[in-house]
């Protein structure tokens, strides 16, 4: 059955043409067979079939909500109550969640079927998915490279078909990066626009939540879904959510700034022209487009490293055998627990964030690094306020490189740092962003184009992103 977008399969499957039990067992037979790539730690196959049978008697009596139907796979640091929620770490590897993510419980509420749960970096530190618990996500376009990360497994779990459309979490570019390896959309809303409500928190002024999906008419339809202010959540901003499906294909001809300093030394030459190609076709196409500048961006990873150590060193505190998840067996006093917890429990690039991020907190420190790098924050959001006078939205590239080799980078986390480059300035900045996904390399590999825009302006992503929908 043709459909060009989740909508217009969900108005099929309201409408009976197709089955709604037979479209979850498809995704469960195409993730049986994909197992190799490693994209879910947890499939909740009975669960979501069935869940299908009660969402099918909902339709039948008119009452099923916007999302009927739709397959949804969720990061595997989102809670869903009753369900595991490990962040990929062994410190977690035994922990069920007793709520929902409001993220999580919006979907359901409209009717989403969650079939699993993704697999991703060890609480979201990463951009390869070689750090987690669970082991390593293949990249299904090629298998011996990874699919970035964090969210790794989220993404693959929408480029590979293992579900209709998928949430993940960007606190440097986690939603982005894997969006770009894969060549599918993914979009880092603004802070404050979804819920943080029930995400495990890493650095809780970065986190967000947003969307994968392979067209933007379904990154909008669930945008929509999970946007707006949450009691729970007192970061969530109370800002009207446009209505985000009007806006596709409206052809506005946004004002467009390239930022100079996104396209130096450094990014791939294939990337760069890719990018630059697009550029072209849209003067061509009437685009006002002028060249701008973002003079901080050189201090955007040495600022985010330390700021989102801090914050992470803060925030893995709790898990100190005593509360939650996993506690070793070999202690003998209660000191001696906190620790051997702690050692055996976490992984090695976590551990490696504890320590910088305590060091930079620590008395004579503070001062120095953490101090100084929340003012150069203030700086990098200056010069976003700065641009987006002059200009609606900023094209960049989302990575330096493709997708790299599996082990490629994991002995050098200097390097892989780097590969944020692009993606950590909205994050700290609290800008959304999106992924779109406009060419091929010369080895096949998926190139990607981000767009920025200014706080709460996903409605101009949205529409702009909408001309490189190829359905
Ligand atoms: N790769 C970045 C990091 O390791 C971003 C992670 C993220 O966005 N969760 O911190």
């Amino acid at each position: 059955m043709q459909y060009s977008n989740l909508s217009e399969k969900i108005g099929l499957i309201k409408s009976g043409r197709i089955s709604l039990i037979e479209n979850v067992e498809t995704f469960l037979q195409t993730i049986q067979s994909r197992k190799n790539l490693n994209a879910y730690n947890f499939v909740f196959e009975e669960e979501a079939i069935q869940r299908a049978k009660e969402i099918e008697s909902k339709i039948k009596s008119g009452q099923s909500g916007k999302l009927a139907g739709a397959v949804v796979a969720i990061k595997d640091v989102l809670a869903y109550k009753d369900h595991p929620l490990t962040c990929s770490s062994k410190i977690l590897s035994n922990f069920i969640s007793i709520y929902s993510a409001t993220s999580v419980q919006k979907i359901i509420d409209e009717d989403a079927i969650i079939i699993g749960k993704t697999n991703c970096d060890e609480f979201a530190m990463g951009s390869s998915n070689e750090n987690s618990f669970f082991g390593n996500v293949l990249n299904p376009v090629d298998d011996s490279r990874v699919p970035g990360g964090s969210s790794g497994g989220s993404a693959v779990a929408v480029a590979a078909n293992l579900c209709d459309v998928s949430l993940g979490t960007d606190t440097g570019g986690s939603i982005r990066q894997p969006a770009a390896f894969c060549g599918i959309f993914g979009l880092k809303p603004t802070y404050g626009r979804v819920s943080r409500y029930g995400l495990t928190a890493f650095a809780s002024s970065f986190d967000t939540i947003g969307p994968f999906a392979k067209n933007v008419h379904d990154l909008a339809l669930v945008l929509n879904v999970i946007s707006g202010k949450d009691e729970k959540d007192s970061t969530s901003v109370n800002q009207n959510v446009p209505d985000l499906i009007s806006v596709l294909n409206n052809q506005k001809k946004y004002k467009i700034g390239i930022p100079k300093e996104y396209f130096a030394e450094g990014l791939d030459v294939e990337i760069k022209n890719s990018i630059l190609n697009i550029v072209e076709k849209l003067k061509a196409e009437g685009f006002q487009i002028e060249e701008v500048s973002l003079p901080m961006t050189e201090y955007t990873i040495a600022t985010y490293y330390i700021l989102i150590t801090a914050e992470a060193s803060s925030n893995l505190a709790r898990y100190d055998g005593a509360r939650y998840g996993y506690r070793s067996d070999n202690y003998s006093n209660l000191e001696e627990m906190y620790i051997n917890s702690r050692t055996e429990g976490f992984g090695t690039e976590v551990k490696r964030r504890i320590m910088l991020g305590t060091y930079v907190l620590s008395s004579g420190y503070y001062d120095a690094y953490y101090r100084k790098a929340q003012k150069v924050r203030r700086l990098i959001k200056e010069d976003f306020d700065k641009v987006f006078q002059q200009v609606d939205l900023l094209i960049t590239p989302t990575t330096p490189t493709t997708a790299f080799k599996i082990g490629e980078k994991s002995d050098n986390p200097l390097e892989m740092y780097l590969s944020d480059i692009y993606t950590t300035s909205a994050n700290l900045a609290g800008i959304p962003g999106i992924n779109i996904p406009i060419a091929k390399n010369s080895n096949g590999l998926p190139i990607g184009m981000q767009v920025l825009a200014k706080q709460f302006d996903e409605e101009k992503l949205i529409s702009f992103a909408s001309r490189f929908d190829k359905t």
